[in-house]
């Protein structure tokens, strides 16, 4: 079975925004396994989207269409895949109430002129199946036609992957004939580049095996999927099983979890499983990692403070002065951090200080650097952090990786 992934509207083919949706999409797909034969961007025409859909439904057997679903003028995906399959659009009602209750449910009035264009989102050819949205007003479909699987989901990327999981590809793991039972598990890694966690784990990531396993990447951290298929659930948990002791085995300390948590829960509960509280103070990352520390619900039981100190711009000078006589250490940078750390360290169990980044000068430094101190009930350890990229990018990186650190000292103390 192939598939064609059709992304629709104007603000991707004038390049204001990048099509994401396509590798979400894709990145999912393989996993089943599904080859995926062409990604198309169209804009919100409908001559073009009548173009896209007959290549796309003549080079695959499933076309996913995101996009152009919205209430305006402009969206037109719709009215599109019923002209080129000569269908008529009909409203569905439950569809209808479900935007109206949104609309109430945010004390919103519906007027009748936002009834009239909210409508046409509550529309789908006919023949089609509705499939709701959980994550937004506007329905997808789903339209089985000419032996060929036609989905259609809203281009809103959060609201596209609530109806990929919920509807398409439970829908299309029924259609590869899945009498054959799956398993899906997904072990985090952070520290550990992509390349090198290719290079570490190659064995496991032939197209030939079971499980199969994909390698998402955000940031520094790291999603390996892994989905096994079976005869029984209890043989697709036990071939998993076998790939999580291999991957714990290889990837050691660099695993953070196996049950989907992101860095800022995985320290929060580190935290709350050794009772003990944090307090930050960020020159360089400015509150980034104690935005992430709150990021968790009951972090009022382990955040003690933020502080974002100020420097003096001749601090700044000397600090940038000593880094470009030299690649390695930026002693005052370093010392800031610990200074930082101790202090905090003063109102909580762990203190954290980060120094201000030292950006890079492309020429002949292409990293900005950081310095992080993490002072654990007088327990010290430095860490000079270095990411490409201007001072944005450093700084994002650097915030989760000031986590990762928390985390391992955590560990550390726990041995
Ligand atoms: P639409 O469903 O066409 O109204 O799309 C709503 C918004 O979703 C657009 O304005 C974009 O910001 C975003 N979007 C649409 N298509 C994509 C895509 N293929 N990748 C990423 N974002 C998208
Ligand atoms: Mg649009």
């Amino acid at each position: 079975m192939k598939a064609a992934i059709l992304t629709i509207g104007d603000e991707l083919t004038c390049g204001y925004r990048l099509d994401t949706n396509s590798q979400a999409i894709s990145q999912r797909l393989a996993l089943l396994p599904i080859d995926v034969a062409l990604h198309l961007s169209v804009s919100d025409e409908m001559a073009a989207i009548h173009t896209a859909l007959h290549v796309a439904r003549h080079v695959a057997d499933v076309v996913i269409i995101t996009g152009g679903l919205g209430p305006t003028e402009d969206d037109l995906t719709r009215q599109a895949v019923a002209a080129h399959f000569k269908l008529a659009l009909e409203e569905d009602a439950e569809a209808l109430t479900r935007i109206k209750e949104r609309f109430a449910h945010r004390g919103r009035e519906m007027t009748p002129q936002l009834l009239q264009s909210n409508r046409r989102q509550a529309q789908i050819p006919t023949g089609s199946e509705v499939i709701y949205n959980e994550r937004g007003t506007a329905a997808g479909f789903y339209l089985p036609i000419q032996g060929k699987h036609i989905f259609a989901t809203p281009g809103i990327p959060y609201e596209m992957m609530g109806m990929l999981e919920t509807f398409i590809l439970p829908h299309l793991r029924e259609l590869l004939g899945e009498s054959r039972s799956t398993r899906r598990a997904a072990v985090k890694v952070y520290g550990v580049p992509e390349s090198q966690i290719n290079e570490m784990i190659r064995p496991l990531l032939t197209r030939e095996r079971n499980p199969l396993l994909g390698l998402l990447p955000h940031r520094g951290t790291i999603t390996i999927e892994i989905v096994a298929a079976a005869d029984s659930l209890a043989e697709a948990e036990r071939l998993i099983e076998r790939d999580l002791v291999t991957l714990r085995a290889i990837l050691k300390h660099h695993v953070i979890s196996e049950d989907e948590r992101e860095l800022p829960q995985v320290v929060a509960d580190l935290l709350v499983e050794r009772e003990l509280t944090i307090a930050t103070a960020e020159i360089g990352t400015g509150g980034l990692v104690a935005a992430r520390l709150t990021e968790p619900e009951g972090c009022e039981h382990w955040f003690r403070d933020s502080d974002v100190p100020q420097i003096s711009i001749s601090d700044t000078l000397s600090i940038e002065a000593a880094a470009a006589a030299s690649d390695e250490v930026s002693g005052e940078a370093a010392i800031l951090a610990q200074v930082l750390a101790a202090r905090q360290a003063a109102i909580a169990d762990i203190g954290v200080g980060v120094g201000p980044i030292i950006s890079s000068d492309n020429a002949r430094r292409p990293h900005g650097a950081v310095y992080v101190t993490v002072n654990l009930q007088g327990q010290e350890s430095h860490h000079r952090l270095s990411f490409n990229g201007d001072r944005n990018r450093v700084r994002q990186w650097a915030a989760d990786a000031v986590l990762d650190l928390v985390r391992l000292q955590l560990l550390k103390e726990r041995l």
